[in-house]
């Protein structure tokens, strides 16, 4: 017998997304929500993730409005004076938590291990169901799931008498190889190498199939602190100003400090833009033996077939490690709100989990749908140097929306999730100086990226 969830709001998906917008919106108005996810519990893909994986931005910038992850400056180690970055156990006990405070709240049931299909929710494990009313609104909050390697196949063939393991069970071998062959050119494969290096492995035993080199963030500039973050948008408009290409920009960039690469003599064409430390890349550039002939098709025992079609040789020991799954999505932009269902997107440049609850925000304060998509224009996710300037012009746009209304203006300023928040009382000569900069570049920078994302 099917029961009735009475609630106004059903959540889909209890990752980041969903979980930042259902905590915004519970603290901002008297809504009663139903959160469902088809895990065993909230966190998204962070409760499948490798173990060593880590935020790679500060954790004060991850998680939901109402309780900020981590806030602490390393005092030691590599990244000593930078903000902490959360570990996936960390991570997902902080989700648990988060889960907690919901429920305390006596309006919001989280159904986990459970299936929404249209408007009624399956229990994967009771068989029991629950339906919703009419009045219900629905919020996709995986519109934007990322797909991981420990959750989708290598995109690569192996043949039987070849090694390969995906990034979360190379903790787990074994016997160590003469040889790691790394797949992927994202964040996870960055990962892998870093970690391999840090056990101690040597460079010279690394084999890295790298299709495309990434520009990637100076973590040290993406941090919780207005004079420090703030430039980095300064920076990027004012150089964008006098560009002839994306190209150049980039490069100019890189020589201002705010993007970095691993090769010097390459000119990467991938700009997800995740944030990197510099000792992970010098760690990065100690491996030479980098493999750039599109993607691995085959593996055999002792060598790899590439899209190329030319054959790498590699050791007959060699473990191949799997990095290579799509990661971020780039869904099609639809409008946040639309009659049957509310579908949570990036809302600023980067920082989903802003995004997420600015949209909660949004939802709780605001009554009609027109005014709503008028303040939360989604932006996307960068991987082209195009797309990584669009979606620098929409989330500038809909920060400026957004920015032009005192109450959201007010609490926007408040939450640690919004990298761009200044503090009630925060100022200094310093975040003078890069305010000024930033209001003057801002607008002839959004057109130079405009004319920039036409002309490539
Ligand atoms: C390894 C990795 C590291 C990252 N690091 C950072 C970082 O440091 N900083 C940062 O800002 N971003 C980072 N990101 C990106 C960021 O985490 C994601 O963009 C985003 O937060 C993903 O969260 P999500 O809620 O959209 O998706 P998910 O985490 O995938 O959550 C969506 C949930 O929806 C559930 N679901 C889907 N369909 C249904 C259904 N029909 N019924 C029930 N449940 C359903 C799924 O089970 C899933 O749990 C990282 C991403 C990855 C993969």
């Amino acid at each position: 017998m099917s029961r009735t969830l009475d609630v106004d709001h059903l959540v889909v998906g209890a990752g980041a997304m969903g979980m930042a917008f259902t905590d915004a919106l519970v603290d901002h108005s008297d809504a009663r929500v139903a959160v469902v996810d088809r895990r065993h519990g909230a966190g998204g893909h962070w409760l499948e993730d490798y173990p060593f994986v880590r935020l790679h931005q500060a954790s004060t910038f991850y998680g939901v409005a109402s309780t900020v992850l981590g806030g602490r400056i390393q005092e030691q180690g590599p990244e000593a004076g930078l903000h902490v970055r959360a570990s996936q156990p960390e991570i997902v006990d902080y989700y648990a938590r988060a889960v907690e405070r919901l429920r305390a709240t006596g309006r919001v049931e989280v159904l986990t291990g459970c299936e929404v299909v249209g408007r009624t929710v399956v229990s994967r494990i009771s068989g029991r169901t629950w339906e919703v009313p009419e009045s219900c609104r629905v919020v996709d909050a995986h519109y934007l799931s990322p797909s991981i390697p420990a959750e989708s196949s290598a995109p690569f063939s192996v043949a039987d008498d070849a090694r390969a393991v995906t990034v979360n069970d190379v903790v787990r071998l074994e016997e160590a190889p003469s040889q790691y062959v790394v797949v992927g050119s994202g964040k996870t494969a960055t990962d892998a190498c870093v970690w391999l290096l840090g056990q101690g492995v040597d460079p010279d035993a690394i084999c890295w199939v790298r299709p495309r080199d990434p520009w990637m963030l100076n973590r040290a500039l993406i941090q919780p602190d207005p004079a420090i973050y703030l430039g980095v948008p300064a920076t990027t408009f004012e150089e964008a100003a006098t560009s002839s290409s994306l190209d150049e920009l980039f490069l100019r960039l890189e020589d201002a400090g705010v993007m970095l690469r691993i090769d010097r003599s390459v000119t990467p064409t991938m700009a997800k833009a995740p944030t990197l430390g510099e000792w992970e890349l010098e760690l990065l550039r100690s491996i030479g033996n980098v493999v750039r002939r599109g993607h691995l098709r085959h593996v055999e025992r002792g060598r790899l077939e590439m899209e190329d079609g030319t054959t790498v040789r590699v050791a007959d020991d060699a473990v191949v490690v799997h990095c290579a799954a799509d990661g971020l999505k780039n869904p099609p932009l639809v409008p946040v709100w639309q009659p049957d269902v509310i579908t949570v997107q990036p809302v600023r440049a980067g920082f989903p989990c802003f995004g997420a609850a600015v949209t909660g925000y949004v939802e709780a304060t605001r009554r009609d749908d027109d005014e709503k998509n008028r303040l939360c224009s989604p932006s996307r996710f960068g991987n082209s140097l195009a797309q990584w300037a669009d979606m620098n012009v929409r989330g500038t746009r809909a920060s400026m929306a957004l920015g032009a209304e005192p109450d959201i203006a007010e609490w926007a300023n408040t939450v640690a999730v919004n990298p761009a928040r200044i503090p009630p009382g925060h100022a200094s000569e310093e975040l003078d100086r890069v305010r000024e900069r930033l209001a003057a570049a801002t607008a002839p920078g959004l057109e130079a990226l405009t004319r920039l994302m036409a002309t490539g």
